[in-house]
């Protein structure tokens, strides 16, 4: 018998869940904590406007005075009209371009920064290291693929908040949509992914904007922060969708982060190979928040998953593997951060200083608390 929560669909499957006396699990009880945390409505946007004034005051006779990473996808684009038109910032959005971006992801992008008059910096990665990169991923037999643009992406935020003077940087997360991802499954750092470069890559890191620690450290000593305003917000995925669509002519990708082919195929390697649903995560918390009924998550969840049938072929292809070297590849065994290098011993021995960095909003909450102990 697998138990699961009572109020969520997390089950015994998912590492380091426990349950309460009405049998709700210990993710959920996290995610009221979070509730709890980051007030909404008057309040949250109470917060808001405080938020503001202080970036606002930090802007001052600078061009813009915050960076905004940009996906094309739903709330890094709702994130750019939010910053823009409700809250009068000067936001500079930068994006990091691994050369995978769907069509229409492209076309958000166009589509949203013409219409709020919005200026973009780009990081287009040299598509042939990015390739060796992917590969080295997939050589290592590890389930965090897509570390390679999120850890790419902070570091674009970063080298564009330093180039332009800005000392604050809007991220699209909401943990009331994205969810709480259970513990051990993914780790993500610099030093890991120079790690499986080195013993599976064919050329050494060069135009790939990887997290080194060096110039990291760097960026937070400038007090570059790192804030949230989602979390401020009853951010409704289906509510903003609909609004972007009639504000802007945005247009829906067809799933949850699939505005990159790169990273769908990352959604289809989770499931197919370590057999990590990521409909769990984002439905739980879709529940928590109260956008979807448990009894309609247990329904959807039982449909597979709609992976463009096409997209094995395009990344056999564009990361030159044969048949053979490809269904080799998911038949490794399965490995994880433990059995790689990381930044992890380094974490844990500066966590005083990753305290203070969070304390001063220079982190956020869940790194220190992820990755330093
Ligand atoms: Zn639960």
């Amino acid at each position: 018998m697998v138990r699961s929560c009572t109020k969520c669909i997390y089950d015994d499957n998912v590492p380091g869940i426990t349950y309460d006396e009405k049998g709700v699990c210990n993710y959920c009880r996290q995610h009221e904590q979070l509730e709890a945390e980051y007030p909404t409505g008057d309040a949250g946007m109470k917060k808001l406007r405080e938020m503001a004034a202080l970036i606002k005051r930090s802007g001052k006779g600078k061009k813009y005075d915050c960076v905004i990473g940009i996906s094309g996808g739903c709330d890094s684009s709702y994130l750019l009209h939010l910053a823009k038109k409700e809250l009068g910032l000067r936001p500079l959005a930068a994006h990091f371009d691994n050369t995978w971006n769907s069509k229409t992801a492209v076309e958000n992008i166009d589509i949203m920064l013409s219409k709020l008059d919005i200026d973009l910096w780009t990081y287009v990665m040299d598509n042939d290291e990015w390739n060796d990169l992917a590969k080295s991923m997939l050589k290592a037999s590890v389930p965090e693929i897509d570390a390679l643009s999120d850890i790419a992406l902070t570091t674009t935020l970063y080298m564009a908040a330093a180039k332009f003077n800005v000392k604050y940087i809007l991220n699209g997360h909401s943990f009331r949509t994205e969810g709480i991802t259970p513990i051990n499954w993914f780790y993500f750092d610099g030093k890991y992914i120079a790690s499986i470069q080195k013993e599976f890559g064919t050329r050494k890191i060069d135009k790939y904007p990887n997290l080194w620690l060096g110039r990291w450290m760097k960026w937070l000593v400038m007090d570059i922060k790192r804030l949230r305003p989602l979390y401020y917000m009853d951010y409704r995925k289906e509510d903003v969708k609909a609004f972007l669509s009639k504000e802007y002519g945005w247009k829906w990708y067809g799933g949850h982060h699939l505005e990159n082919r790169y990273t769908a195929f990352n959604h289809y390697l989770l499931d197919a190979k370590f057999k990590r649903d990521l409909r769990y995560v984002e439905f739980s918390a879709l529940i928590r928040s109260g956008q979807m009924t448990r009894a309609e998550a247990i329904e959807e969840i039982k449909k597979p998953q709609p992976f463009p049938g096409e997209l094995i072929t395009e990344v056999k292809k564009r990361l030159g593997m044969g048949d053979a070297e490809y269904d080799a590849i998911m038949k490794l065994p399965l490995r994880s951060a433990k059995d790689y290098k990381t930044y992890r011993p380094t974490f844990k021995a500066m966590r005083g200083f990753f305290w203070l960095m969070y304390k001063t909003n220079r982190i956020p909450k869940s790194f220190y608390i992820k990755y330093c102990f």
